[in-house]
């Protein structure tokens, strides 16, 4: 299958090639050129599949001729060695948590499945890369743990000065190795702004084989289609309209929805849930679309001004905003709706939500009111509320201390370079190391 640009300026290339080079010549993003429509006999035993089937099943029809069989086996068996169960809040509600992998965010799943694959291709080109990543908090540490120690591949996470939580600050900084981590003096978009930078660099590109790790890289995407359809299968009801609410910054997790919706699954809709960082709810009542500065909040991994997968959304909807609104409902919440959702949650319903999850529950419910009292809506829980200084005091006061995953790394010592927010310098560290 081939792969073409967004931006419909350069070849479409095969997948291989979209996975080493993350975004296309032309600055645009790459998207498949069909999407391929699952078997019947998937669907027959898709409700009594487990997760790693599942996810081996739907990544088999887009990469079948790509990769051979065994080896996209044991890749997708390994990415999804962990449990996403789905929780009941009330009768209409449920959430999909995703969070119980190595960094306790659902961007493990993008991170180990891309790494995963960029090993494989790598081992046979005899080649170096530099993976570049732009983090809000939780891409970077989950790109750090799936690339960590991986042969012939370094890592660099820009991530913006004061702007992450102590704890995913933690998660990049104290891996050493080939994960390098550099704070930069700006916000997130300025990160991502200097990482596409290198990507479309033509000099440094000469010098080096780059890629990027964000949710811009294909191969983060098609792995979250894959809990849809499990999460769908867990909930088995084809009676009522079928929801998910997912709450959203860069777009990546909702365009893999769309996917998986595509590829046949029986999806009626999707809330689109942000934070006051909110031009796709804009662009959702007005049809105008116009990118702004993100600003600071308490779900910070999701605050993001700029979602680089408006485009691919745009794609799979021909760009008509009609058909945009039927198939998401978008809408946003303050940070004091967000914190009198997570006490709502705690003390209704004896569920502690992160942030994140928090905002993607007010949407579901503002669904419920405004437009169909009778949906099956799953939220995503996109994070651990113990990652989060709104959520981790309630956390430990629930269960007395910190999760596994995140008590190894409390008292690690970090280590990062700090830059200005200027791309020369960032290039002149790229060019010069090995
Ligand atoms: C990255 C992230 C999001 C937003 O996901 P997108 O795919 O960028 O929309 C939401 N919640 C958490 C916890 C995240 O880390």
């Amino acid at each position: 299958m081939l792969y073409y640009s967004t931006h419909k300026q350069s070849e479409p290339v095969d997948f291989q090639y979209a996975l080493l080079k993350g975004l296309a010549n032309d600055g645009g993003l790459y998207m498949p050129q069909s999407i391929p429509k699952l078997p019947e006999d998937f669907w027959h035993e898709l409700p009594s599949m487990s997760l790693e089937e599942t996810g081996y099943r739907v990544a088999k029809s887009f990469l079948g001729s790509e990769i051979p069989d065994q080896e996209l086996k044991r890749i997708c068996y390994d990415t999804l060695s962990f449990d996403m169960p789905l929780v009941s809040i009330d009768e209409n509600i449920r959430t999909l948590e995703l969070f119980h992998g190595p960094t306790m965010a659902f961007k493990d799943v993008g991170a180990r499945f891309m790494s995963r694959l960029m090993g494989f291709f790598l081992s046979k080109k005899q080649q170096n890369l530099k993976v570049i990543v732009a983090t809000s908090g939780d891409t970077g540490s989950a790109v750090a743990a799936g690339f960590f120690n991986v042969p012939g591949i370094e890592v660099y996470v820009l991530f913006p000065r004061n702007k992450v939580s102590p704890l995913q600050q933690k998660q990049i900084t104290t891996w050493g190795g080939n994960i390098k981590a550099l704070e930069i003096e700006g916000t997130f978009d300025d990160c991502q702004a200097l990482a596409k930078k290198t990507l479309a660099d033509k000099e440094l590109n000469t010098k080096h084989l780059i890629t990027s790790a964000n949710s811009i890289n294909i191969a983060r995407l098609l792995p979250q289609s894959f809990y849809y359809f499990h999460a769908a299968a867990q909930l088995n009801n084809t009676y009522r309209p079928l929801v998910f609410s997912v709450p959203s910054g860069n777009f990546g997790n909702l365009s893999a929805g769309l996917l998986a919706q595509k590829m046949g699954l029986n999806i009626h809709r999707f809330v689109a849930a942000t934070n006051s960082n909110d031009v796709v709810p804009v662009y959702f009542q007005t049809a105008r679309y116009n990118p702004v500065p993100s600003h600071q909040t308490i779900s910070n991994a999701m605050d993001v001004g700029n979602p680089s997968n408006y485009a691919r959304m745009m794609e799979l909807f021909g760009n008509n905003h009609q058909q945009f609104r039927e198939n998401i409902y978008a809408c946003s919440f303050s940070d004091e709706q967000t914190r009198q959702a997570i006490h709502h949650l705690l003390n209704n319903h004896q569920y502690l939500p992160d942030p994140h999850g928090a905002v993607a529950w007010l949407g579901a419910r503002e669904y419920l009111e405004k437009e169909n009292n009778d949906a099956n809506i799953i939220f995503l829980e996109t994070a651990h509320p113990a990652k989060f200084p709104e959520t981790l005091p309630l956390y430990m006061k629930m269960k007395g201390s910190l999760p596994d995953q995140l008590k190894a790394i409390e008292h690690k010592q970090e280590s990062f370079v700090s830059l200005p927010n200027d791309y020369p310098e960032l290039k002149q560290l790229l060019m010069y190391s090995d």
